[in-house]
């Protein structure tokens, strides 16, 4: 039997590919790294553009059709541009996007589009600024709401990333659907996962359930045929806009999951919470040919868990006992 090169042994199709450009960021959210930052790696160990364009390229000759570029914040990585346009070239790419925190926005919608980005993902946790502060050590709400305006001016698709932390009051959430409902964006709420530098903190989960609840109270929602999107998203009647809830926690979409994750020191992790890595960069500067590589992305999907076992007690980051209140319906 002829199997796609890039469908797992569970039937899954991995045809997404997010690429860390750099472990560097401006900012200290609580949920995502420690106020002291994290040792960064050499200059020499990340990627270069050429590294990552062949990656790409070989991924996309394979069956890849998505790609999006993340970090720490791809917007710190010098001549960000430059590989946007390489990436928007390489053929058979038919979903390319970036997850930025905002605050650099402003200077490179226009550029990011022309370059060919198609899609934006900006982290935004609250719409008040003192409490966006707290959560994300950034001062400058009013630079990042700029930088969400040039983004819709210049065309490209936005959708808006809330990590809903238990705390997150009634009147945030009802203003993030206000905000749903004036522009042609997509709020989606995430709930926190055990991802990060700061440890895991099972009373920080706030079950997106009890989020939804709040915004059905106030708006009519209209639900939306899902398509192997991670978010449950629905349409505000008399709306512009859209409002989605990423529910990893409480209610995991690992069976349906297409991603693999390319970190920014050249390692290939067919999950973002498990430890198995294949490292691409070590064969790739030892002189691996294209059909190596491709070799070793076969074997990274080989590799996909059926699913993310935060839960299980062989979990590494996550201790079960202390999950108590997550009501998990699958995965
Ligand atoms: N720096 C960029 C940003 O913040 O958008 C890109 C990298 S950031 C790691 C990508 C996304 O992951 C952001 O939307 C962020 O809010 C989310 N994230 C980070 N840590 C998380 C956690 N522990 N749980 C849930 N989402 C998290
Ligand atoms: Fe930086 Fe993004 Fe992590 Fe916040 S979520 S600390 S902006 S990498």
């Amino acid at each position: 039997m002829n199997l796609p090169l890039l469908t797992d042994t569970f039937g899954r199709t991995l045809s997404y590919l997010r690429i860390s450009v750099t472990d560097r960021c401006n900012f200290r959210c609580v949920y995502c790294l420690p106020p002291e930052g994290i040792p960064l790696l050499p200059g020499k160990d990340i990627l270069s553009f050429e590294e990552i364009l062949r990656i790409s390229s070989l991924y996309l000759k394979m069956g890849g059709e998505r790609i999006r570029l993340t970090g720490g914040e791809p917007l710190l990585r010098r001549n960000i541009v430059d590989l946007v346009s390489g990436l928007s070239r390489l053929p058979g790419l038919k979903d390319f996007s970036l997850t930025t925190n905002g605050y650099y926005l402003e200077d490179f919608a226009g550029s990011l589009k022309e370059a060919g980005l198609q899609r934006v993902n900006i982290s935004l946790d609250s719409l008040y600024p003192d409490r966006l502060a707290q959560l994300t050590s950034c001062r400058e709400f009013k630079k990042i709401w700029r930088g969400i305006e040039k983004a819709l001016d210049m065309g490209l698709r936005t959708k808006i990333n809330v990590v809903a932390l238990n705390g997150l009051k009634k009147e945030e959430i009802i203003a993030f659907g206000w905000m749903a409902k004036k522009y042609p964006l997509e709020v989606r709420f995430i709930e926190f996962m055990p991802l990060c530098g700061t440890g895991w903190h099972p009373e920080w989960v706030l079950p997106l359930y009890r989020v939804k609840e709040v915004v059905e109270r106030h708006f009519s929602l209209k639900s939306l045929p899902r398509r192997r999107e991670v978010a449950e998203s629905y349409e505000i009647q008399d709306g512009r806009g859209r409002i989605g809830f990423i529910a990893s926690m409480t209610e995991p979409f690992c069976h349906d999951c297409s991603r693999l994750r390319l970190t920014s020191d050249g390692k290939l992790r067919p999950c973002l919470f498990s430890n198995i890595e294949v490292d691409l960069k070590t064969q790739m500067r030892r002189g691996a040919t294209d059909e190596t590589l491709k070799g070793l992305l076969s074997r990274a999907v080989f590799l996909k868990p059926m699913g993310h076992g935060i839960g299980d007690v062989h979990h590494s980051s996550v201790d079960p006992q202390a999950l108590p209140s997550i009501r998990f319906v699958g995965g």
